[in-house]
């Protein structure tokens, strides 16, 4: 029976693909949306005239409904949001800011929005400001995440007693066991993004995708909660970071040494010492770059396993 994520955006399975810079271009997004999920584009790190161009190519791609992931801390936001209307996107999930800003405008304009938040405070004002669904992404997750470290197991149930509207777990989620931990907790349906990160139809450059599958347990840290607080890998730059807060760096120094497109240069130009590289902790479990396609059939088939094993308990 399909339930309330599968029934508002009109898709198979309650999975959706994380809006992720540099990895979710029209390839991933269609390749989730063909097999049954919900394929979202990142575009936070897209100049609108790409962004446009790979709106126009998912759309070519698949039939299915796919979505646009804004961080709404991105500079041109206004070119963005005319272009999501333009070419006709009817799910838009914001991401990193107030969702007061824009769901009245995208919902006046017949869109579907979906917020992302870490805490109860901000799912409570989803609620007031008329958004569709949340996402409710825990500690675990990979790139910007909330300041509270709240962990997915215990943001999901905290969720849940304060908001009524259709959530969505996010954070720590790469398997059909952890979708049905999820579920279990409440949720509705599962966001996922490292495991789609280190797929085949991902943008970004194989030394990061290759990267992804060797990593072990505590190979990332959630820093840079100064600036945007952002879960990365261990490397080189992330050194630089920890040496800086050695010497006590001030927010300009901290801003001065991330500099500018840090992001592109690790996960789209392959640089895994100087470059940011964004991932969750779930990356320790992944362990194969696989097709999109295959890695939600798996996570299907999972999770009906597990769950027929819960049911005879
Ligand atoms: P930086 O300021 O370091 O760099 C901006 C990057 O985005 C550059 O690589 C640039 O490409 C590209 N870009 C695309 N459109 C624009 C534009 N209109 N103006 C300037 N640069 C643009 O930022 P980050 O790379 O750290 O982040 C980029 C965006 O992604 C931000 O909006 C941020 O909020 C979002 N983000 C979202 C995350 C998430 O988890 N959803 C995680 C991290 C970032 P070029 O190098 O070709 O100039």
């Amino acid at each position: 029976m399909a339930g309330r994520i599968e029934k508002l955006f009109g898709i198979k399975y309650p999975i959706i693909q994380a809006g992720m810079i540099w990895c979710s271009g029209w390839e991933l997004a269609a390749a989730v949306s063909n097999s049954g999920g919900l394929g979202i584009i990142g575009s936070g790190s897209m100049y609108p005239d790409v962004l446009r161009e790979q709106i126009k190519q998912c759309k070519l791609a698949t039939e299915k409904p796919f979505g646009v992931n804004v961080p709404l801390l991105y500079p041109d936001i206004e070119k963005h949001m005319d272009i999501i209307v333009e070419e006709e996107v009817k799910i838009v999930f914001t991401s990193a800011g107030n969702p007061a800003t824009w769901t009245s405008w995208l919902k006046e304009r017949g869109i579907t929005v979906v917020h992302v938040v870490a805490n109860t405070k901000f799912a409570k004002k989803c609620e007031e400001v008329g958004v569709d669904a949340i996402v409710a992404e825990g500690f675990e997750a990979g790139g910007h995440n909330g300041r509270e470290e709240t962990t997915t197991m215990v943001l999901i149930p905290m969720i849940k007693e304060v908001c009524g509207l259709p959530l969505i777990a996010a954070g720590g989620i790469g398997s059909g066991k952890a979708m049905a931990a999820a579920l279990c907790l409440g949720a509705d349906a599962v966001q996922v993004g490292s495991r789609f990160a280190a797929s085949v139809e991902s943008s970004a450059h194989e030394n990061f995708k290759n990267t992804i599958i060797q990593t072990g347990d505590g190979a990332t840290e959630l820093t840079l909660k100064e600036l945007v607080p952002v879960r990365l890998i261990k490397n080189a730059f992330y050194h630089q970071v920890q040496e800086a807060y050695k010497r006590d760096a001030s927010v300009e120094e901290l801003k001065a040494l991330l500099g500018h497109g840090r992001a592109k240069k690790g996960m789209y130009l392959g640089d895994l010492e100087e470059g940011e590289l964004e991932i969750g902790q779930v990356s320790a479990t992944i362990h194969e770059i696989k097709p999109a396609g295959e890695i939600l059939k798996e996570m299907v088939e999972e999770y009906n396993y597990v769950i027929g094993k819960i049911e005879t308990l």
